[in-house]
């Protein structure tokens, strides 16, 4: 599975690190004031995807401006709900109702010890918060970068490429571990990296992996 030179692996965060199904409507449970935010989150995101603003700070303000446009809500409103609540909750939500992938620190050590330089690509930010709300340990990786921070929300490139040049790798050398053809899969395209999909239910005659032979096959070298 990783016999073609790979010398770093770049895994996505949501649905990739763990299974997500079901956060949805635990994250409209958990922001039952702020629904129409969160739609409005959604649907904007949907439109910014694979736009590069050219910065952080671009971003955010083209992003509260578009959520508050969506939503009818004043843009100082939408940009506190942002950065006090929706992290905030994504984090709890998590912490609460979902689990890291099975054995996923004892993965990452393996790959981390055969030399594999890792990093975790999310277009989601708070990184870290969010893996230690699942356990994941974050010491196996060299990268932890979100897409927001860099300004480009997957299928962009940008962020793969960023992560890349932190990890000194590559693009050829880079695999790309993801949950999302349309997002994950046509950004390691669009960055000339491998990738491999992961699925929760197996499916003959297909290219993706579930959790379980993923992990048998790494930690088997296969
Ligand atoms: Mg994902």
């Amino acid at each position: 599975m990783l016999g073609k030179g790979y010398k770093a692996i770049i895994f996505d965060f949501d649905g990739t690190l763990y299974n997500r199904n079901g956060i949805n409507k635990k994250m409209i449970m958990a922001n039952l004031f702020y629904w129409r935010y969160l739609k409005g989150l959604k649907e904007v995101r949907e439109e910014m995807a694979g736009k590069d603003y050219g910065s952080k700070e671009a971003f955010y303000s083209a992003f509260y401006a578009a959520v508050a446009k969506k939503t009818k809500k004043k843009i100082y409103n939408v940009k506190k709900w942002y950065t006090n609540t929706f992290y905030s909750k994504f984090v709890k939500v998590l912490a609460d109702h979902f689990y890291s992938r099975p054995k996923v620190n004892k993965l990452l050590y393996n790959l981390q010890t055969r030399g594999y330089r890792l990093a975790v690509v999310s277009d989601y930010d708070k990184i870290a918060e969010r893996m230690q709300a699942l356990g994941i340990d974050q010491n196996p990786f060299r990268c932890l970068l979100s897409a927001e921070a860099v300004g480009a929300l997957k299928p962009h490139p940008k962020s793969l490429l960023a992560a890349a040049d932190v990890l000194g790798t590559k693009p050829a050398a880079t695999l790309v571990i993801g949950d999302r053809s349309e997002t994950d899969g046509q950004a390691a395209r669009n960055a000339g990296m491998g990738y491999i999909e992961i699925i929760e239910q197996f499916l003959e005659k297909t290219d993706k992996y579930v959790w379980r032979d993923f992990y048998q096959k790494i930690i088997d070298h296969q």
